[in-house]
């Protein structure tokens, strides 16, 4: 195992990994390094997210919202309105350009609900490049639709049916397969996590997110939000939205994670809420544990909330007290994916029905109407619908 010293966020971040493994990423960091101060990187960056992901995403203000709620001004950056419906597609064509500009011929994937391998997929076929996701046998059995999706796309789905068939074992026959086969495929993370560059690259590809909410709050308002609220998974929708606030310490950057359960139970995804430092997948981080130290496993019923893990730059942020952190259980969430869909004709994914929910918890926080709470609105609902009337209500 080895640890460069590079990539480190305070007391977490790094590389823990087999040598051959840390010198491939090693390789790739200092590749990003020089790539991303290039002027033609940042050109096609913004071209792609502009004319492909159909940015900037609008500020809307939800009057009705506000409204029911009876306090603070509410935003929600729409996310859910990029193409392929969530906040995944800016880390992707990202990533996508910087595996182009190292000339490698193929993407690889591990996904688990299978959102990350659409947007892998998705941008495999724009770019031309062929895209191999892996995805545990009953992952694939459990959804479908995403896995037709990927196929469209003309993606290869390759089945994992090593040790429980879910997407812990897809990383680890992924990452095997990255290691034979390195020179010629690019690994593409799906969040803001894992070993150096992956956390920095994934916030840098999202912390447009952030920059665009500066920007049109500005230009409509005239003055900074009280607060930003995110869900937080990995935490890349969560950075990409804090990001540009950090310095403005009169912003309250919110992570709202997954109570699942419920905070006294063993079924839920708070990390940053209850976990401990620990290394998981590569990376130190704060990590969620069982009684007997053991990592534990995460629950949350928004897949794209279920990891027990958290990018280690929110870990740092939460440590040196720049976080609010929120619990929202998954009947929580379920009541904000119906209120919001009723009031505002906008159904939101699962996840961000959690960053919506906090508006509804008992805080007394946004009480006053001259203040603005932007809510980072990550993704669209349509996939979570049938789960939702089949299962959760
Ligand atoms: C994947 C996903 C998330 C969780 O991932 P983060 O890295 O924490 O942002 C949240 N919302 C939606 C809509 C997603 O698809």
């Amino acid at each position: 195992m080895s640890n460069k010293a590079n990539g480190n966020f305070g007391d977490f971040g790094g590389t823990f990994l087999p040598e051959f493994l840390a010198e491939i990423l090693g390789t790739l960091a200092e590749k990003y390094d020089e790539l991303k101060v290039t002027p033609e990187f940042q050109n096609d960056l913004k071209a792609l997210y502009k004319n492909y992901a159909g940015r900037p995403s609008m500020l809307y203000y939800a009057e009705r919202l506000t409204k029911k709620l009876g306090g603070a001004k509410i935003y929600l950056k729409r996310e859910d309105l990029n193409h392929t419906g969530a906040h995944k597609i800016n880390n992707v064509v990202g990533q996508g350009l910087v595996a182009k500009a190292l000339g490698k011929k193929k993407l690889i994937a591990e996904t688990g609900a299978g959102q990350h391998g659409v947007a892998t997929a998705t941008i495999a076929a724009y770019l031309n490049l062929d895209c191999d996701i892996y995805m545990g046998a009953r992952d694939m059995d459990a959804q479908k639709p995403n896995v037709y999706r990927m196929k469209a796309l003309g993606a290869k789905v390759i089945p994992v049916t090593a040790g429980q068939g879910t997407l812990k074992d897809a990383v680890d026959v992924a990452l095997g397969a990255y290691a034979q086969d390195h020179a010629d495929t690019y690994y593409l993370l799906g969040s803001a996590v894992g070993p150096h560059p992956y956390p920095t690259m994934v916030r840098d590809f999202q912390q447009v997110i952030g920059e665009e909410i500066k920007e049109q709050m500005l230009a409509e308002v005239g003055k900074l939000p009280t607060a930003i609220i995110a869900c937080a998974g990995g935490g890349s929708n969560a950075l990409g939205a804090f990001t540009a606030f950090i310095a403005n310490e009169d912003v309250e950057l919110v992570a709202v994670e997954p109570a699942g359960l419920g905070a006294e139970t063993e079924k839920h995804g708070l990390s940053l809420g209850k976990g401990s430092p620990d290394v998981i997948h590569g990376f130190k981080t704060l990590v969620m544990h069982d009684d007997e130290g053991e990592i534990a496993e995460s629950y949350s019923a928004a897949s794209g909330l279920d990891y027990p893990g958290i990018s280690p730059i929110l870990s740092m942020l939460k440590e040196n007290g720049r976080l609010a952190l929120g619990g929202v259980t998954d009947k929580e969430a379920v009541d904000a994916f119906i209120a919001l869909s009723h009031l505002e004709g906008i159904i939101p994914a699962l996840e961000s029905s959690h960053a919506i929910a906090y508006l509804f918890q008992d805080h007394g926080k946004y009480s006053n109407p001259d203040d603005i709470v932007v809510v980072n609105l990550s993704g669209r609902g349509d996939k979570d619908v049938e789960n939702v009337f089949e299962n959760l209500i």
